[in-house]
C-alpha cells in the first residue's frame, strides 16, 4: 500500500519525495489541518520510508515488508517513538516528553536514524516546548521529530520558528464520497449528508457516519422541537446515549460532542430560515421542525442556542463532567427554544 493510502495530499508526498532524494530533509516538522484528514497516517508513512530496510538511498519508498516497516505499523520499531497525550490529561506530560527527547539522543538501534512523532502538539505546555526544542539542538543524523497539531497559531511560536509547518488541506468532497463508498456507505443520500457535514475531513465523516448517532438525532431533535421542550429527560437520554459508547470517558466525550455537532448543524440552519435564508444542510423531511423552530425562537434566541451550544463544546474539551455539561446545556436550550 505504502503512499497509495494517503489520499489527497499528492503535493506533500511530492515534496517529501523530494526532500529526501536532495538529502534536505529537516529535522523538526509539525504537521497542522484540521482532525481526521489523514496527518498520523502521512506521518506514519513517512516513517515507514524512512526507517524501511530496503528503501534505497534519496528514496522515499518503504518495502512495506521488511521487518522495520513491520515494526513501525505495530509502534514496536526501536527507533521509532509515536507518542499522544492521555486521553485524561489536558496537557502533553513533562515526563513523557523527556523520556521521547531522551531516546531521541541515542544512538539508533537499526543505523536508519530515529522518528519521533508527537500528536496533540496543540497541548504542549512552556516546560514540555523547552524540552523539546533543547533535543532540536543537536539532532541525531538522519533523525526526525514528527509534531501534529490543528494550528500553527495554537502552537508556542518557538516550537513553530523552529519547525517546518506543513499544512494539511482539507479533502475534496468528491474524494471524502469515494473514502466513504469504499468503507461501504451506500446510502447516497447519506454520504452526501456526511460529505457536507465533515468539511473535508474523511475521519469526520467516518465518526459521523455511526447510525446510532442519527437515531438518537432524529430522538433529541423531535424533542427539542416540541414544547415545552422536555428538558430533563432530553438530557437524560443524551447522558444514556453517551454512556453506551463505553466505559472509557474519552469515547462518551467524543460521542457527546459528535451530538452536538450535529445539533449545532440543526440550529444553524434554523436560523438560517429565521433569517428568511434557504438552509443548506438539511433534508426535506426535516423542514417542519426546522420551521417549527425557526417560528417558534427567532433569530435571536436561535443565535443564544448556538452559542450555547458552542459554550458546552468546550466545556466538553476542558473534561467537565458529561452530566453537568448536558444537563446545563438542555436547560438552556429549553429555555431558549
Ligand atoms: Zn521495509
Amino acid at each position: 500500500m505504502a503512499w497509495q493510502r494517503i489520499r489527497g495530499h499528492d503535493t506533500l508526498v511530492e515534496g517529501f519525495r523530494r526532500a529526501v532524494q536532495r538529502g534536505r530533509l529537516a529535522h523538526a516538522y509539525l504537521f497542522t489541518g484540521p482532525a481526521g484528514v489523514g496527518k498520523r497516517l502521512f506521518a506514519l508513512e513517512l516513517a515507514k520510508a524512512l526507517l524501511c530496510e530496503k528503501a534505497a538511498e534519496g528514496s522515499l519508498q518503504a518495502c512495506d515488508h521488511c521487518p522495520s516497516c513491520v515494526q513501525v505499523e505495530a509502534s514496536t520499531h526501536p527507533d521509532f517513538f509515536p507518542a499522544v497525550r492521555p486521553p485524561e490529561a489536558l496537557e502533553f506530560p513533562i515526563d513523557l516528553m523527556r523520556q521521547l527527547c531522551a531516546s531521541f539522543a541515542l544512538k539508533s538501534a537499526r543505523g536508519r536514524g530515529k522518528v519521533v512523532l508527537i500528536d496533540d502538539a496543540d497541548d504542549l505546555n512552556e516546560e514540555a516546548a523547552n524540552c523539546f526544542l533543547k533535543t532540536l539542538e543537536e539532532p541525531p543524523p538522519r533523525s526526525v521529530l514528527i509534531l501534529i497539531g490543528s494550528t500553527p497559531d495554537r502552537q508556542l511560536q518557538t516550537i513553530v520558528s523552529r519547525c517546518q509547518v506543513i499544512r494539511f488541506a482539507p479533502l475534496a468532497s468528491e474524494l471524502v464520497d469515494e473514502l466513504l463508498q469504499a468503507q461501504g456507505i451506500d446510502d447516497v443520500a447519506l454520504r452526501a449528508r456526511l460529505v457536507r457535514l465533515s468539511a473535508g475531513s474523511p475521519g469526520l465523516a467516518k465518526e459521523l457516519a455511526d447510525p446510532a448517532l442519527w437515531d438518537f438525532r432524529r430522538a433529541l431533535l423531535a424533542g427539542l422541537t416540541k414544547t415545552p421542550v422536555a428538558s430533563v429527560g432530553l438530557a437524560r437520554q443524551w447522558i444514556d446515549f453517551v454512556e453506551e459508547a463505553g466505559k472509557e470517558s474519552a469515547a462518551q466525550r467524543r460521542r457527546a460532542q459528535l451530538v452536538l455537532r450535529l445539533v449545532i448543524d440543526f440550529l444553524d440552519d434554523a436560523l438560517t430560515l429565521a433569517m428568511n435564508g434557504t438552509p443548506r444542510r438539511t433534508e426535506p423531511d426535516e423542514r417542519p421542525g426546522l420551521e417549527t423552530l425557526a417560528r417558534r425562537a427567532g433569530p435571536d434566541r436561535l443565535l443564544e442556542a448556538l452559542e450555547r451550544c458552542l459554550e458546552a463544546d468546550r466545556q466538553i474539551d476542558r473534561r467537565v463532567q458529561l452530566v453537568l455539561v448536558l444537563e446545563g446545556l438542555m436547560d438552556a436550550l429549553g429555555q431558549k427554544l
